[in-house]
């Protein structure tokens, strides 16, 4: 299948599945019909889930793993849930290079499609985006140059000034050890550590942003030890490079126990394979980076994906530590689930679940705290949750 032909099924699947993700904004659309899974349609979608965990995270692609869940997992295969090894290791700069160019010309061509279509909306407002696109030229060039500076400044004047690559070495093999992530996500990740390299194209992560929905400065590449982070974060405080390089690297450890394949049982006992949760996934994986490096004495000055974190913050209060982060890091929410349902009552871990957007799980939540009677102001306070309530702008 070409690019083209793919960017077009993922529209189409946007259509179908009730929402559309620009500019960080979800858009509703009336909600169509579920797909019809007649012979042709679902081999169909089963080769867009095979592409899908190839090209990288796409929100329409990843509701469509949501709903089509057990299916996609076979068309995943041979990883089932977690895996020894990455499908891909990365060991040198140029192949890196070649997967983050792979990665670049998706979002390129999405970027383009879209474009195609906006343009379509008529003369006046696209000579309105002209005119928007010369004023950020202008505010593009005035910050390189003064990143230039800012650059010059930070890693010649500042002798404490620490490299990415040592940073990422240093938090892969301190922070994020075997007694951090345990046995088996520790050896697995060891075994094959995190590679990471800086992007200098500015242009990169403002696609990534563009395609994915929201402002990045960094990526784990889906089923590999890469991780790439922007340029621009080489000029930020350390302890927002630590965190953002533990948030990074915790994706790629998880993923490696099963954790981005998110899976319970019910009542019955049957296996319920949910797969991939970005709001949940995004959300621990930066409750978690935030806890780590906090408790190695860096305060970062912003929390990522806030809602979600919070969300975060309120299920690690609900199941205790230990057991969220086992979830985490193995994608069984199992024991999860059976806490949230005892101390929330049945089904309101999966009524969770069925937001899969991470404000509405976060309103869902107090919903159900509300009305079992328990007491969460404390939880507000939390340190990285009254973080994150600051950066959406209080509350
Ligand atoms: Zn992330």
């Amino acid at each position: 299948m070409t690019a083209e032909q793919m960017v077009d099924k993922v529209e189409k699947a946007e259509k179908t599945l009730g929402k559309v993700v620009e500019g960080g904004k979800a858009i509703e659309i009336p909600k169509a019909k579920p797909p019809d899974l007649n012979a042709s349609s679902k081999k169909a979608l089963k080769e867009l889930g095979y592409l899908a965990g190839q090209v990288g995270r796409n929100d329409a692609f990843l509701k469509q793993l949501n709903t089509l869940g057990p299916m996609i997992m076979d068309a995943g295969k041979p990883r089932e849930y977690g895996f020894e090894k990455p499908e891909k290791i990365f060991r040198n700069e140029k192949e890196a290079k070649i997967a983050i160019k792979r990665e670049d010309d998706w979002n390129k061509s999405r970027i383009a499609l879209k474009k195609a279509r906006a343009e379509r909306k008529g003369f006046f407002a696209s000579l309105w985006d002209n005119t928007k696109t010369a004023a950020k030229a202008v505010q593009n060039a005035l910050s390189k140059v003064r990143n230039t500076i800012d650059d010059f400044f930070t890693k010649t004047i500042n002798p404490f000034y620490r490299s990415s690559a040592g940073l990422n070495r240093e938090i892969a093999t301190q922070w994020l050890n075997e007694s951090y992530l345990g046995t088996i996500n520790g050896k697995r990740f060891a075994a094959t550590p995190p590679m990471l390299t800086v992007e200098l194209d500015k242009g990169f992560f403002e696609r990534v942003a563009n395609v994915y929905g929201c402002p990045a400065v960094g990526l784990q590449f889906e089923g590999t030890n890469l991780i790439t982070i922007a340029k621009s974060l080489e000029n930020k405080p350390e302890a927002d490079r630590r965190k953002t390089i533990t948030h990074e690297q915790l994706h790629y450890a998880s993923e490696l126990g099963g954790g981005k394949v998110i899976r319970w049982k019910n009542q019955k006992g049957d296996l319920i394979v949910y797969g991939y949760a970005k709001w949940l996934h995004e959300g621990l994986t930066e409750l978690h980076a935030q806890q780590i490096t906090r408790s190695k004495g860096y305060t970062p000055s912003r929390v990522s994906y806030a809602l979600e974190t919070i969300t975060g913050v309120y299920l690690q209060r609900l199941v205790g530590a230990g057991v969220l982060k086992e979830a985490y890091l193995t994608g069984d929410f199992s024991k999860v689930r059976e806490i949230v349902d005892k101390k929330l009552g049945t089904d309101s871990f999966d009524g969770m679940m069925k937001t899969n957007k991470g404000v509405d799980a976060l309103l869902f939540l107090r919903n159900g705290l509300n009305s079992a009677g328990i007491n969460y102001s404390s939880w507000d306070k939390d340190p990285v949750a009254a973080m994150a309530w600051k950066d959406i702008g209080g509350r």
